[in-house]
């Protein structure tokens, strides 16, 4: 039996490679970076080749560092971002960059798809909401945009797809990546033929859909020098990075809900088939038979902080990077100044609008309650309330499906902060636990490798991996407050929404 095993994710800032042994501790890990540019207004997209490269080398580097021998590794296992469209020609050379779930530039299409197409009963057999974010809106926009690009197109793959084309000749898309193309039939496990017919394509132009558990072999010898793995190490495709973080986080069991806030946000859960939400609040995402992942991303998580530490306090973080502290941290102090509630000043953490639950670009922030006794340090504690309040929005969702949640599973750069931990289980009223995770979409990814592979029965072997470093119960006194101030901020975008879209047109110029 092997020592070690590979994760390796396949992110949009960078690829991360792990050598793990064989009960989940990490041996060695290397990052390798590229960027994510705005060509134009709306565009968020990523040279493929670039990408490709960044998986050789992070590979490569970690097997170094590790000093494993070629022989002793159980397999290479991939997680990756979804959404993802790239059009090759017949050669395989990329004509178009890889456009990412950040780029926006289909909005108009999602609009259209949704209002007058059959939106909501795409949305229910494929489980992708119908978003600019969504390959299937991505390729409708296309088409319309640029003709002949698309027209020339051999195939639409995702950025996967590129790495194990230019790896091993094959185009192959996994049940978990094609599941949030909003194509994939999630009861047929097929493509589904009325989203090809929004989107414009035929199955032809689209990979081939294998198991999450799929597995290749026969690396170019050249390609496997470089790594520095024998040639036979099989490479297992794997899974999307949000259902291969809950499996990383130890998420996987009935009832568990992990939430992450890092620069987004996101909840998820695993269900044991596939699930819907009659309003289209969530996403259904495939993991493995019987493992599917229902849950909703936020745009606004921690990058409201950031903002707030760029624009609202700058002057205060001048002062802690001189005295070398970490300015959350002194802003994290401010805010703990404040009881909870903030005295009454509930914010809105719009900025970027926002996908779940409701699902509307057009919202935007607000500050509501402000009266004269509100001071910063009462902006800073209710934005971070904030920040927690709309993600807790999308709980009412999940639960209706798995029933009372009880436990939550929280990781993301939030988590360093004390107060916003035990802010999150006082808001949700729930326990809440940080796993002790570490590039929790490579073990996820690693896991399922060896489960491929049979050298494990069950995911569940992920639950003697992952420890807990932090656990924080509800404090009942301000549970009682978030629960008299839960109400109003829910209510408050429903009653907005012809306002939200007014002031959004402003911003955008189309007066
Ligand atoms: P990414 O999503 O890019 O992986 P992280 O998970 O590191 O990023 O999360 C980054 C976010 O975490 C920051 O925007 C900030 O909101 C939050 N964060 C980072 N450090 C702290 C801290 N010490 N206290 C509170 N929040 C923090």
């Amino acid at each position: 039996m092997p020592g070690h095993v590979i994760g390796v994710d396949i992110g949009t800032t960078a690829t991360k490679a792990v050598v793990f042994d064989m009960r989940g501790r990490v041996v060695a890990h290397r990052a390798v970076g590229y960027p994510l540019s705005t060509p134009v207004p709306g565009a968020a997209v990523q040279d493929p080749d670039a990408i490709h490269r960044a998986v050789i080398a992070a590979i490569g580097a970690a097997v170094h560092d590790a000093q494993v021998a070629p022989d002793d590794v159980a397999c290479v296992a991939f997680s990756a971002a979804m959404h993802s469209v790239i059009a090759v020609a017949d050669d395989g050379t990329a004509l178009t960059p890889s456009i990412t779930w950040a780029d926006n530039r289909a909005a108009r299409w999602a609009e259209r798809i949704r209002s007058d197409g059959d939106g909501m009963a795409i949305y229910r057999r494929t489980g992708t909401p119908i978003h600019p974010m969504s390959p299937l809106v991505k390729l409708a926009w296309l088409k319309d945009e640029d003709p002949r690009t698309f027209a020339a197109a051999a195939r639409f793959i995702g950025i996967k797809e590129y790495v194990f084309k230019r790896l091993f000749d094959r185009y192959i898309v996994d049940h978990s990546i094609a599941s949030a193309t909003g194509l994939f039939n999630l009861e047929k496990l097929d493509w589904d033929e009325g989203a090809l017919a929004a989107a414009g394509v035929t199955r032809e132009r689209l990979s081939t859909l294998v198991p999450t558990t799929c597995h290749v072999e026969g690396l170019d010898p050249q390609v496997a020098a470089e790594l520095g793995l024998d040639a036979a190490t099989p490479f297992v495709i794997g899974a999307n990075d949000g259902a291969l973080s809950n499996v990383g986080v130890d998420a996987i069991q009935p009832g568990d809900v992990a939430v992450t806030i890092g620069t987004s946000g996101a909840m998820r859960t695993v269900v044991r088939r596939p699930m819907t939400d009659p309003a289209g609040r969530t996403f259904c995402y495939a993991l493995l038979d019987e493992h599917w992942v229902i849950g909703g991303p936020v745009n606004n998580g921690g990058i409201i902080f950031r903002w707030v530490r760029d624009e609202i306090a700058a002057s205060e973080c001048e002062t802690a990077k001189r005295l070398g502290i970490d300015p959350y941290e002194v802003l994290t102090r401010i805010a703990e100044r404040v009881s909870p509630g903030s005295e009454g000043l509930i914010f809105h953490p719009y900025l970027a609008g926002e996908r779940a639950p409701l699902w509307n670009p057009d919202l935007r922030g607000s500050f509501f309650g402000l009266a004269m006794h509100h001071r910063k340090e009462h902006m800073i504690r209710a934005v971070l309330e904030g920040v927690i309040y709309n993600l807790y929005s999308i709980l009412p969702a999940m639960e209706e499906k798995i029933g009372r949640v009880k436990t939550i599973k929280a990781t993301g750069g939030f988590a360093r902060s004390e107060l916003w931990r035990q802010m999150m289980a006082d808001v949700f009223d729930r326990e809440v636990i940080v796993p002790e995770s570490f590039e929790s979409s490579c073990l996820g990814a690693a896991v399922l490798g060896l489960y491929a592979l049979g050298y494990v029965d069950s995911l569940r072997v992920i639950s003697h991996m992952v420890g807990a470093t932090h656990r924080h119960t509800p404090i009942a006194s301000n549970v009682a407050v978030y629960s008299q101030l839960l109400p109003i901020f829910l209510s408050i975008p429903s009653k907005l929404e012809d306002e939200y879209r007014k002031i959004a047109r402003f911003q955008r110029n189309e007066r």
